[in-house]
């Protein structure tokens, strides 16, 4: 699997790239530096649209540019926000989208989409579908900058993947799946979807809003570039620790005796009672623990994946974690093991 190589350096791949909302609370305080952030810890960051343009920091990152407000040399992804606006029932012009991305001087840019729900009408289905294509399409032909500018790709079926690829213009730096999230339990679906997504190109791919340990292990097996997660700091939010052996949450940790041990950099510096307190600083240093167990876990799998031992490592993992990640892994070894038409 080859590196994803921007203007701020090279991602090594199989990576996590930590969701940053840049927002409200807890983001203030990783901004002003009190505590090392998410972007420092990982290869690169994401950040949607919507929340940056929600949000007091539109302006300085607009203006200074999104590295120089965060304090980072490490590459950042700004997503469309596609998802988001179509839970708010709104939309922005795709040109309108670029120009911004580029403005705020992101590595990779991710086009405006339109994602599609399982219970959609098959019309407005394919009216959606048709519009991400021209949106894509049309920012590619806009652009004016060396930013890379990611596809987002949408279907919600292997067929309709492939028709959308073909539709899409040729020159897209790699490529973003969505419309994964309302359906990231039916681990047969992800696979699938992958599997498509991945014999179409080999240009990086990115996959929106899987985090769940049983698909990291097993799309990573498929050949997914990064994944994008947002987990760490939701977990923190309902005081969960990520078990750094079983990989399962333990929840509501006020109530328990004792956490488990963990080597992490955060747990070796601070203590339980500074998980549980119900003040932003609390959730941040829960959160970073998390994002270390994630971050660990992806390092784990990119290295044994670049000594062609992934699948005898993800056998081994799987004995101590939670059993989801062994039948994940096996619908994916099954589908790649299938010869393909
Ligand atoms: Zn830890």
């Amino acid at each position: 699997m080859p590196d994803i190589v921007t203007k701020h350096g090279t991602i090594k791949t199989p990576a996590l790239i930590p969701v940053v909302a840049a927002s409200y609370g807890i983001w203030d305080k990783w901004i002003a530096g009190d505590y090392t952030a998410p972007w420092n810890l990982s290869q690169g960051v994401i950040l949607s649209l919507y929340h940056i343009l929600k949000y007091p920091y539109r302006e300085r990152i607009s203006k200074e540019g999104v590295h120089a407000v965060l304090g980072t040399d490490n590459p950042v992804y700004i997503d469309s926000g596609g998802f988001q606006y179509m839970k708010k029932g709104a939309e922005l012009d795709p040109v309108e989208v670029l120009r911004y991305q580029e403005r705020m001087g992101c590595d990779i840019g991710i086009t405006f989409d339109f994602p599609i729900l399982p219970d959609m009408e098959e019309q407005e289905k394919e009216a959606r579908l048709e519009r991400s294509i021209a949106s894509a399409n049309v920012m590619l032909k806009e652009k004016r900058t060396d930013m890379c500018l990611y596809g987002a790709i949408h279907g919600s079926n292997p067929r309709e993947i492939t028709d959308y690829m073909h539709q899409l213009d040729s020159g897209f730096s790699g490529y973003g799946i969505g419309s994964l999230v309302p359906r990231k339990n039916q681990l047969t679906h992800l696979v699938d979807m992958i599997y498509q997504v991945r014999q179409q190109t080999e240009k990086p791919v990115h996959c929106f809003g899987i985090t769940g340990f049983p698909a990291l292990f097993a799309l990573s097996y498929l050949g997914v570039d990064t994944f994008d997660s947002w987990a760490y700091v939701v977990a923190a939010a309902f005081k969960e620790f990520v078990h750094p052996v079983t990989l399962s949450r333990v929840k509501n940790i006020k109530h328990v005796d004792r956490l488990p041990p963990c080597e992490c950099a955060i747990c070796q510096q601070y203590s339980h009672e500074d998980m549980i307190r119900a003040d932003s600083d609390s959730e941040i240093i829960l959160a970073l623990h998390n994002l270390n167990i994630f971050l660990y876990e992806m390092e784990q799998i990119r290295e044994s994946s670049r000594e062609n031992n992934l699948e005898s490592y993800i056998e081994k993992r799987s004995q101590t974690t939670n059993k989801r990640v062994r039948q994940a892994f096996k619908i994916a070894r099954e589908k790649s093991s299938q010869p393909s038409f």
